[in-house]
Parts: structure tokens; sequence; C-alpha cells
């Protein structure tokens, strides 16, 4: 392997980060291909046994063992901590699996974790049942207010953890203020920035810990393969994350770390436009809906908090209609353009209803307690031309008399 500008720390943290989505982290083979490799091997050889000896005892860098290093996923390990402005970064099999790798990994019996209360539904799963069943102990709370954070920390508080836009609920996290008493306090913040992704929102330059992604959202972007990374200290990724990660597993697969270094060339691109669309589309909505919650608009509450801390709002928002779980899942049903579909950061536009579907498995209680009613849709705007998806809501809407 031939290492290229693109390998090159010094030069690459100088770049912007346009181009360092495009450059960084390439590698090139003794080929001099244009584009990166898919490198499918699972294994390596060696010239000797010493050679081997050598890379296991850490003492010369080289491959050992895909679950460990693989070319193709190094280079998208690097470019992600480059766009993150993080010293490093782990790729993971999908957002959940970095989550779970972020926190497990840090944590034991006796510690307490303060999470926002308004989740994913798989990641206040893991708050709720997965942390306390190692007896870790978990707090939910309403993380949009500043206060909430400090009454909850407890003398064995090692870790806060949350996600800022949050799904689907539109809160956003005070990012300066909570990773500042994090870091006053000796806690570790975990912010799974799913929703913004570098190209809207880099969590570290707040003072946050670390940074966990669903890559499967808008780094790949056109909806193809479930990828995650995390992304912190380079004392961190190695010393505490990496003996979980080596020993448990959670790899991602070369072939979807290709596909995800081939959408992080159009992430700043595609961010820049799909949010503009979101909240042409959001606009819209708003005279029509009995709710709307999308930061980028005045009406969200904390509309001044999202513009000091993001760059443009993303692709995401929910909004709520008037009677109920019948009504939204009318109105999903009388779509023509506009798919049916959970998932979120895609090229398409989709919608889903996330009482009946992302948190069903949370339960009704939790619903209600985080604010996901049985009238909320959440909508991806994806590269369409706003107008059509205008026009598919506004026919939509009509039909079922909203
Ligand atoms: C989708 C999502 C996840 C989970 O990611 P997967 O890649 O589906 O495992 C975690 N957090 C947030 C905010 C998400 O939107």
């Amino acid at each position: 392997m031939k290492r290229t500008t693109g390998q090159n720390r010094a030069i690459t943290s100088k770049w912007k980060p346009a181009t360092q989505a495009i450059r960084g982290g390439t590698w090139r083979s003794e080929h001099g291909e244009t584009s990166e490799a898919i490198f499918m091997t699972s294994g390596y050889c060696y010239d000797d046994a010493q050679t081997v000896a050598a890379r296991f005892a850490e003492e010369e860098v080289g491959m050992t063992y895909s679950r460990l290093q693989n070319p193709t996923v190094q280079m998208l390990e690097e470019r992600i901590a480059l766009l993150e402005g993080a010293e490093a970064c782990r790729a993971q099999a999908s957002g959940m699996a970095a989550m779970t790798a972020a926190l497990l990994c840090q944590l034991k019996a006796g510690d307490h974790v303060v999470a926002a209360k308004a989740a994913f539904g798989s990641c206040r799963w893991l708050v709720d049942n997965l942390l306390p069943k190692f007896g870790i102990e978990t707090t939910a709370i309403e993380a949009a207010k500043n206060e909430e954070w400090e009454k909850a920390i407890r003398p064995n508080t090692r870790v806060f953890f949350f996600e800022t836009p949050a799904n689907p609920t539109m809160d956003l996290v005070d990012l300066n203020y909570v990773c500042g008493l994090a870091r006053s306090r000796g806690i570790v913040t975990v912010v799974d920035n799913a929703f913004a992704t570098p190209a809207l929102q880099r969590p570290l330059d707040f003072g946050a810990d670390i940074v966990a992604y669903s890559a499967t959202k808008l780094m790949d972007g056109q909806g193809r393969v479930l990828a995650g990374a995390i992304c912190g200290s380079e004392e961190f990724i190695e010393k505490t994350l990496m003996p979980f990660q080596r020993n448990t597993g959670p790899t991602l697969s070369p072939f979807n770390a290709w596909v995800v270094l081939k959408g992080l060339e159009t992430l700043d691109l595609r961010a820049r436009r799909q949010s503009e669309n979101a909240l042409a589309v959001g606009k819209f909505m708003e005279g029509r809906v009995a709710k709307i919650l999308h930061p980028g608009l005045p009406s969200h509450p904390q509309h001044n908090l999202a513009m000091s801390q993001m760059k443009a709002c993303g692709p995401i928002f929910s909004f709520i209609v008037d009677g109920g779980r019948e009504s939204a899942h009318a109105l999903l049903n009388a779509l023509e353009l506009i798919d049916i579909s959970n998932n979120i950061g895609d090229s398409r536009s989709l919608m889903t209803h996330p009482a009946s579907t992302t948190h069903h498995g949370v339960g009704p209680e939790v619903r209600e307690d985080m604010g996901v009613v049985e009238g909320m849709l959440r909508i991806n705007v994806g590269l369409e031309d706003p107008d059509d998806l205008i026009a598919d809501l506004d026919q939509a809407l009509t039909k079922v008399g909203l």
C-alpha cells in the first residue's frame, strides 16, 4: 500500500470538510487505483513467522485479522475521524453496535448513566433494559432542560448519553452547557450524532468526549448498508474501546465500509441540499398540521440553540396531526410519491409513524413520557424536488381531510 496525502494527518487536518470527505483516508495499492479498493479478506499472510509475531506483539504496524484491521475499513475510519475533528475512529457493524460498544466498553456494575429520555427506540432500550441488567444504574431525563442534567448527577455518574436532535421528538441538547458540565464533573459524554453528522454539527468542538454514529443514515445517504462508528481520543479508542471491540467483534464489513466511503464523498452536498428541502417542506407543513417539530423553523422552542450549534438542521423533522394514529396512518396511506419507510438519511423522501414502528418496542408509557404521541409522523426529506414533495403532501392531506 502507498501512503497518499489522504493518509497524512498533518496535511489532511488542514483541509476543509468537503475536501476531507472526498480525499481523507484514501490509501492506494501498488496499482494506483483512483477510488478506494475493497479488500474483501478475513485474514492476512506474512513473509515470515517473525513478522506475524511482531504484529501480534504490537511491535510492528500491520494487518492481522479483519475483526481488528482491514485496509478499506481503515480508510473509512480515517475519513470519519477527520470530518469529526477526532483523534481516532473505529467503524462498527451498525449504529446500535456503535452505541452498545461505546457504553459497555467503559461502564461496569455500580456505575450510573444519565441519558436523554427522548431517544431512538433501541437507544432507549439500552438505557432502560440492557445496562440495568448488568448492574449499571440509569436515569432518563428531559434533556432539553439544562438544569435536569445537573440534578441527575450522582457520585457514581460516569456517562451522559444523548442525541441532538433526538429521534423523533426533535428535542435539542445544549452541547456547550451539557458537555461543559460533564467535563467539570469528570463525566464522559457520549453523543449519538446520527441526525446531524459532522457535515452539520461537530459535538467534539463543543467539548463532547465521544461521538457515536449510525452511518446507515446520512453518511451512507442512499439507504444501502448498515454501518456505525465511534470517534474520540486516541487514548479512548485504543485503550478503552479496542479491548472490547477486539474480543466482542462488532466489526464493519469491508464492503459496507466501501459503500459508506462512497457516500461520504457527497455528504456535504446532500446534507446541505436535504436541509434546504426539509426547510421548504417544513414551511409548507407548518400551516397545514396541528404542530410541527422542526428546529430550523422559528416556531421550534430551541430554534436559537439549533442555529448556534448546527450549520443547518438536516433532512428530518416531525409533525403531529389531529385524529391520532388513525389520521396518521391514513395520511401515510394517501402518499403517492413519498414512501412509507422507517429509515432516515436516505436520498429518497420517507415517512413513518414512530409510535407503531421505531418506538413500538419501548411501550406506550415510555412513548407518552418522551412525547411520541399517536398523531406524530416523522419525515426524512430527500433529494427530490421539494415542489414535488409538497404537492404529494398537499394531495395526501386533502384526501384525508386534514
Ligand atoms: C438509526 C439510529 C440508530 C441505530 O442505527 P442502526 O444503524 O440502525 O443500527 C441509533 N441512533 C439514532 C439516532 C438513529 O436514528
